[in-house]
């Protein structure tokens, strides 16, 4: 008889050891369907036939990064799209200028107009998919579309990156002043050539609503609607230093020996090379032209508004961007958000790609689909800011995962696995927080923790 047991549970351990593979990359994918938009960019910019387009008009208010992305999903799905945005100036040419450095006019509502942001791979890709012919307009605007790696150093060094998964290539992202990217999707997005159906009209959709003022649950309340939203949100205290300085075309010729990707101090290897400081003594040539900007989020701390838990939610509304979530702009996440936002809209729209209406409870259908997507952006941020939401203490659980994750980034500098995840998860491509918890990946996290003499 103990043989009999002996030899089925070898039988199971076997097929299970055999079958473990195939599990664990179906559960990947799941998790990756669900928490990010991988899978939602491959529809994005698949127009429906001009027959099949939905009858009546999208409303988007506001003509920013959500706004501008929006109005160009909407674009395929919808006879008409109006964005309704109340800075004048952005419905001019001047909003849409080639040189967006020579713009006049200020941005009145975005603090961080001036501010150079960085992107994920994850927004070149829906830029991409949205725009044919990004990659050429991108250059015609200055902005760098280039191969870098990895986000995060330790003492100044970066884990070395993984490019054998992506075909030899790491993926291509995007660095550029905001003031740079929103003036190039502005000047893509109201191309009349391109999307007919799109109209930007100078407005206010009641007063200040979109972005950080996040004024749907100011308003839907007064009709009938999101009654019982639980806006969670805490004050990360981030002070947010920003230096521009104009420099001539002339400026490089003496720093040809600057890498492509060099991304000053913080990307150098240590000891710190020759070219940066080379770089920062040649500044001294135009530092009259210096700007400082120091941002402090105090009027706008974090939050995230849980439009999915209400009772009452109207049929088609939405809410995506800094309109739904705002987190500590250190981590350089907000662009994710939108895509993961506009995605997870585009992907509603297309599965109804023959249905002339909107589906039943679409907005409802939208913001369930779009919670699981911002949950890891709201959340991570949260751990590592560790100014609790009120309700919320810094636990022992968040204690664990922050010693787990600075566990796994030192292994990744040994560990091909480590490394991969890590890589993975930066770039927000095919990737999720499942692959932090690979059973095998678990055990060499615990052992570095164990093992590590800091
Ligand atoms: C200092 C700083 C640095 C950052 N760095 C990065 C980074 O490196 N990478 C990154 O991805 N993100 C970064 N972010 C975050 C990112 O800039 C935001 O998440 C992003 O701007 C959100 O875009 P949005 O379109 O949702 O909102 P917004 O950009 O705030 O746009 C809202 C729009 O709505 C319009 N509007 C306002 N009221 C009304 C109304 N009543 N009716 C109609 N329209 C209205 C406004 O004029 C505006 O055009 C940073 C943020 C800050 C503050």
């Amino acid at each position: 008889m103990s043989y009999t047991v002996a030899a089925v549970c070898a039988v199971v351990a076997s097929v299970l050891y055999l079958a473990f593979p195939v599990l664990w990359e179906a559960a990947r994918k799941r998790n990756m369907a669900k928490y990010t938009a991988y899978y939602d960019l491959k529809t994005l910019g698949h127009s429906r036939e001009t027959s099949s387009k939905i009858p009546g008009t999208a409303v988007v208010c506001g003509g920013s990064i959500a706004g501008l992305l929006t109005a160009r999903a909407c674009h395929d799905h919808f006879e008409r799209v109006v964005i309704i945005e109340p800075e004048a100036w952005l419905s001019t040419d001047e909003g849409r200028q080639t040189e967006a450095l020579n713009q006049t006019s200020k941005r009145a509502r975005i603090i961080q107009y001036d501010v150079y942001h960085g992107f994920h791979s994850l927004i070149y890709r829906a830029m991409a998919n949205f725009f044919p012919d990004f990659d050429n307009a991108a250059a015609a605007s200055g902005i760098k579309v280039d191969r870098t790696d990895m986000d995060y150093r330790i003492s100044g060094v970066s884990p070395p990156s993984a490019p054998k998964f992506y075909g030899g290539n790491t993926p291509k992202r995007l660095w550029s002043s905001r003031r740079g990217l929103e003036t190039l999707l502005r000047r893509l997005v109201l191309d009349t050539k391109a999307y007919p159906n799109i109209e930007q009209f100078v407005g206010s959709v009641l007063n200040n609503a979109t972005g950080a003022a996040q004024a749907g649950h100011k308003w839907l309340p007064a009709l009938g609607f999101a009654q019982d939203l639980q806006i969670q949100s805490y004050n990360p205290r981030a002070v947010y230093g920003s230096m521009t300085m104009r420099v001539p075309s002339s400026f490089w010729d003496s720093l040809s020996h600057m890498p492509d990707n060099a991304r000053g101090p913080a990307a150098g290897p240590v000891p710190l090379p020759q070219w940066l400081f080379d770089f920062l003594d040649k500044l001294h040539e135009v530092e009259d032209t210096l700007a400082f900007q120091k941002i402090r989020q105090n009027a706008d701390p974090s939050s995230l508004l849980p439009y999915e838990k209400c009772a009452r939610l109207p049929e088609n509304f939405v809410a995506l961007g800094d309109a739904n979530c705002r987190v500590n702009p250190i981590y350089g996440q907000g662009f994710a958000k939108v895509v993961n936002g506009v995605s997870s809209l585009n992907t509603l729209l297309e599965q109804g790609r023959f249905e002339r209406a909107l589906p039943r409870d679409f907005g409802r259908k939208f913001f369930n689909m779009q919670a699981p997507k911002i949950e890891p952006l709201w959340t991570n941020p949260k751990l590592f800011d560790t100014v609790p939401v009120p309700g919320e203490s810094d636990n022992q659980m968040y204690k664990f995962k922050r010693r787990y994750i600075a566990n796994l980034r030192k292994l990744a500098f040994k560990d091909e696995q480590a490394k991969l995840a890590m890589y993975r998860t930066s770039m927000m491509l095919d990737s999720a927080t499942i692959d932090y918890f690979h059973p095998a990946l678990i055990i060499k996290v615990f052992w570095q923790w164990m093992t590590s003499t800091a």
